[in-house]
């Protein structure tokens, strides 16, 4: 394979555990990975974790383990995250590992050889959570971190200094020149205005902690996380000792990192720089996505409506869980995250349009033809437009994807599922199927009905590899992820004729929004049981006689038939209705209502109206269900 593709997640830091953001970042990763796969590419795919820095010692220290013990607790907390999420990930980083420490090295002897490290003083402030040094231009008087908001520390040590400065205009101009550098393009303009404002030096080493790499020119130092960490992208392609590993995934590469917004700056920055400094080629690409909100609002441990992958897996099933987090926002974007979003997702886009598609199309096959995929004769207008859109749809998948926009991508596959369902309908099979000289008409629909769901499994696959699988199981396929091609199904017509198409499964079942517990209580209050209900006797009422009450200009007086029995009824509807317009209705009747004395009248019951401010209507029923029906 000629076409190699190297993509990379950030590495997650072990300060925290697994949450549905570093899912995203990695999902995202693992579908474009398996596209690739699907293009013919060969696919070095990295994630992995970041172990090293001040929060960590601090984080270990509190929790009374040495930092070595929190990161190996916390680190396969990922892996296993990750195993439970399908990810395809060709290599594990973790930041602790001798390959790790020896690339670190080489790279800062190479920046040092190159004049750019010098030993100086660091004054300022510095946000241990985001392990980022704070410029004072960039905090008002309260000294919070501008990105995370905690409260910022003076630092004040000797540490040595990479020139970062000296590389602001080579990095200008290679953003300028590789438009595709920084996605999205607003992301971009934000670190071209940042690097314009002028860039510092930046410090590399710290002194007043231990964990971390030390410097191999003055062991009293540790280099400094994100310097560390960053280098973990050539680390994997064997930068430190194998050069045809590195010239294959890194130098004759597409090299792409996936980052969360957050983290931009010192990726589209630092990262760069650093390189350019070393003599190595810089990424090609860099995509930072958006952040998630939950039901409309921030995510927060306080508001406890922190996103757990684990329990909407439990929930939803994997692949719509995939699905709903790539289809719902566009990449890049901020995306809200909703019980009643990925329902709605699964039912409409899954369960309706996806499963209903395959459903119908093994049904029919299995009701005509035994279940078997015969050849046919003939291609009509349906079928032409049908294949016209397909190439399309390829097309079009093949460039949002490129792009990594998912959603697009996804839309697009979408527009052809409905187009196979409305072939459906165009083509009615069922009354090709009463006419036997239509059969080879119904054999090519039948045929292209299938044809269709093989290619959409498989491009479908990066998205939901698990629900391909399914699928192509379905239609007597027994193919295997590693061996579907975008290639394969370029052209129409891969379905071999006479095979037997296995049962049909639902892929996808509706689901209904389970309700939260909160809100059921809430409501329960006004709650009453079906016994509460049956003990009110309604019955169909017909006005025998209707009449004014003297003195009372709101009241009409009834005689009503309920069957055997006669009442008296007293109405609030004068305002609404002529007591003779009323007469042979037939109303709904509450008849076992404790009677009541109103202006001297017994009324024996009452009838049900709808109320709404203009108007009091009284619910008219059917005039042939007899007096005295009973309403359950
Ligand atoms: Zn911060």
């Amino acid at each position: 394979m000629d076409k190699k593709f190297f993509v990379t997640t950030p590495i997650y830091y072990v300060n925290g555990e697994p949450h549905v953001g570093t899912a995203y970042t990695t999902i995202a990763a693992d579908v474009i990975s398996r596209y690739k796969r699907l293009k013919g590419y060969d696919v070095y795919f990295l994630t992995g974790t970041d172990e090293h820095g001040q929060k960590i010692e601090e984080t270990a220290n509190k929790a009374g383990l040495t930092p070595k013990e929190l990161v190996d607790k916390t680190s396969p907390k990922f892996k296993k995250m990750w195993e439970r999420l399908n990810i395809s990930n060709t290599d594990f980083i973790r930041t602790t590992e001798d390959r790790h420490i020896k690339a670190v090295n080489k790279i800062l002897k190479k920046v040092n050889e190159n004049g750019d490290i010098y030993k100086g003083n660091y004054e300022g402030l510095y946000c241990v959570s985001c392990e980022n040094f704070v410029p004072k231009n960039q905090v008002d008087k309260d000294e919070l971190c501008p990105d995370c908001g905690k409260k910022l520390r003076t630092v004040k040590e000797e540490s040595y200094f990479f020139k970062m400065s000296k590389y602001q205009d080579q990095l200008l101009k290679h953003i300028e020149e590789n438009p595709n550098f920084i996605q999205p393009e607003y992301r971009k303009n934000e670190i071209v205005s940042f690097i314009k404002q002028g860039l510092t030096d930046l410090s590399i080493s710290r002194n007043t902690f231990k964990w971390g790499i030390p410097l191999e020119i003055d062991n009293g130092h540790v280099i400094y996380v994100w310097f560390d960490a960053l280098t973990n992208y050539i680390t994997a392609v064997g930068y430190e000792n194998d050069s045809e590993k590195f010239d294959k995934y890194w130098n004759n590469s597409e090299v792409l990192h996936i980052i969360g917004k957050d983290i931009i700056r010192f990726h589209a920055i630092i990262w760069p720089t650093m390189l350019m400094s070393a003599g190595i080629k810089v990424p090609d690409k860099i995509v930072a996505h958006g952040w998630w909100t939950s039901e409309g609002e921030k995510m927060s441990k306080s508001k406890n409506n922190v996103v757990d992958p684990e329990k909407e897996i439990e929930k939803y099933g994997l692949d719509a869980f995939r699905y709903f987090m790539l289809r719902e926002v566009n990449f890049g974007v901020d995306g809200d995250y909703s019980q009643q979003g990925i329902v709605n997702r699964i039912n409409y886009d899954l369960a309706n349009d996806l499963g209903n598609l395959l459903n119908r199309t093994i049904g029919m096959v299995k009701k005509y033809f035994n279940g078997i995929v015969i050849e046919g004769e003939g291609e009509d207008n349906f079928d032409k437009e049908i294949k016209a859109l397909y190439s399309q749809t390829l097309v079009e998948v093949d460039d949002y994807m490129n792009k990594l926009q998912f959603s697009k991508a996804l839309e697009s596959i979408w527009k052809f599922i409905s187009r196979m369902n409305k072939y459906i309908d165009e083509t009615a099979p069922w009354t090709l199927a009463k006419d036997e000289s239509k059969k080879s008409r119904l054999a090519v629909v039948m045929y292209n009905l299938v044809e269709s769901l093989y290619k959409i499994s498989v491009l479908i696959s990066p998205f939901m590899p698990e629900t391909s699988i399914k699928m192509l199981n379905q239609l007597g396929l027994n193919e295997k992820i590693d061996n579907l091609s975008i290639e394969k199904i370029e052209n129409w017509g891969n379905i071999p004729y006479n095979i037997k198409l296995a049962e049909p499964n639902p892929i996808f079942p509706r689901i209904e929004l389970e309700v939260k517990e909160e809100e059921i209580i809430e409501e329960e209050q006004n709650f009453i049981s079906i016994d509460d209900f049956s003990k009110v006797k309604i019955v169909v009422a017909e006005i025998l006689q209707a009449d004014n009450v003297d003195g009372a200009d709101k009241l009409l007086k009834f005689r009503v038939s309920i069957g055997k029995k006669e009442r008296t009824v007293l109405s609030g509807i004068a305002k609404y209705y002529k007591p003779q317009e009323l007469i042979g209705k037939k109303v709904l009747f509450v008849s076992n209502l404790k009677p009541v004395k109103l202006r001297g009248i017994l009324s024996e019951g009452m009838l049900l109206t709808t109320v709404t401010k203009k108007s009091i209507r009284l619910i008219e029923i059917d005039k042939s269900i007899e007096n005295g029906t009973e309403v359950k």
